[in-house]
């Protein structure tokens, strides 16, 4: 197999065979001509059921993942929502991390049990506690690694062990470390999951989802299921979402060298009581993350000194780190998970503390960044 980087830029992306564009072009059509009743040309007929750009990236996103079959989404949510009608019926039972993302969460919360679905939240750092919790039901164990927002580690081959032993699926949210860092695939899990609005798009301008793997069946089953329900995205989003993808290797290498630098400055700083970063050697997945990840990412989060409103006061604090939800674009974005992503959580079993601050860690020059929070922190210590 060729490595990383040809293939974000060369897989699904030959030369356009009509005009020789090098670029994949942007197929806006919602119909494609016949030749005849059913003599359809390139394969393609109406752009909900496929689209050739689309196309370009399923194929780009499935060698980048190392999988068979790749299928791209209007939204990681929207993925996550077919995935999850395909693996499950009334009755089933699902696995959760204990801080699974917030919208993860509120699906399997506020959404299955209408449908007949239960779920348990496990901490799946602890291999353990996931024997503890599967039941005869259980068809999916639903990890997260790195986890949002407190960076907790889980041993996917461990993981992926117990659950095909229980006869369950092991899918693998991949958003937080990117194909680049992590192969889900190759460890054992049965899907991956993209949030591709995050490292994969990388520039904070497009809202999509993917969803890869192997398995020739549930890949069918996919297909007609995206098709039925339509949580496609539109041929520009792919088009973006294709064209992020070909620096992903240059921009997590960057996102990780700052985002080292980053956890070293603050866990230097007297208003900082801890650092949550992977690549530290205290982090308890450190060993874990090191065995399973190229590099640790460019997300970091800690707990400020002095409680919730000094996280609040260095969250206002800070020049270049702008004040926002999402994460994996090359700017810096800071933001407080207790009353921003994680306020849907408070009150259940995902609550965070309200100390935490979460960073995700931009492409910018080091030095800037270790300075401004530098400078925020003193604001909120004084
Ligand atoms: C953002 C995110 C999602 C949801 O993706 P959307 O593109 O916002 O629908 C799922 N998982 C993780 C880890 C995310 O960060």
């Amino acid at each position: 197999m060729r490595g990383f980087s040809t293939r974000a830029i060369h897989a699904g992306q030959d030369p356009d065979p009509t005009t020789g564009a090098v670029i994949v072009p942007i197929h806006a059509s919602s119909t494609f001509a016949q030749d005849g009743v059913g003599g359809l040309r390139g394969g393609y007929e109406y752009s909900r059921s496929a689209n050739p750009t689309r196309t370009a990236l399923q194929e780009c996103l499935a060698a980048l993942e190392g999988g068979r079959h790749g299928f791209a989404f209007g939204s990681g949510m929207g993925a996550s929502d077919v995935l999850l009608r395909v693996l499950l019926k009334p009755g089933d039972h699902i696995v959760i991390p204990h801080d699974a993302y917030g919208g993860t969460f509120r699906l399997v919360d506020k959404v299955l049990p209408q449908w007949g679905v239960e779920y348990s939240t496990v901490d799946l750092a602890d291999v353990d506690a996931l024997r503890a919790a599967l039941r005869p039901t259980t068809e999916v164990v639903w990890c997260e690694t790195p986890t949002n927002p407190l960076l907790g580690i889980a041993d996917i081959a461990a993981l992926a062990e117990v659950t095909r032993a229980a006869g369950a699926r092991l899918v693998v949210d991949n958003t937080f470390a990117s194909p680049y860092l992590q192969q889900p695939l190759a460890l054992g899990a049965d899907v991956v999951l993209h949030s591709t609005t995050k490292y994969v798009g990388g520039h904070s301008d497009v809202v999509g989802g993917a969803l890869v793997l192997d398995d020739d069946e549930i890949a069918e089953q996919l297909r007609f299921t995206q098709n039925s329900v339509g949580s496609v995205p539109g041929p520009f989003d792919a088009w973006l979402t294709l064209r992020g993808a070909k620096t992903l290797a240059v921009r997590m290498e960057r996102h990780s060298d700052n985002a080292e630098r980053i956890a070293d400055a603050l866990a230097a700083h007297p208003a900082v009581a801890k650092v949550l970063y992977p690549g530290l050697p205290g982090h308890p997945g450190h060993e874990v993350a090191a065995k399973q990840m190229r590099r640790f990412g460019g997300m970091v989060s800690f707990l400020v000194a002095g409680g919730k409103e000094a996280a609040l006061t260095v969250c206002a604090s800070t020049q270049l780190f702008t004040l926002a939800e999402s994460l994996g674009g090359v700017e810096s974005l800071i933001e407080h998970p207790g009353q921003m992503t994680h306020a849907s959580a408070a009150g259940s079993a995902l609550e965070v503390p309200d100390s935490l601050v979460r960073l995700s860690v931009g492409i910018e020059d080091a030095e800037d960044l270790v300075e401004d929070l530098r400078t925020a922190l003193d604001a909120a210590a004084s």
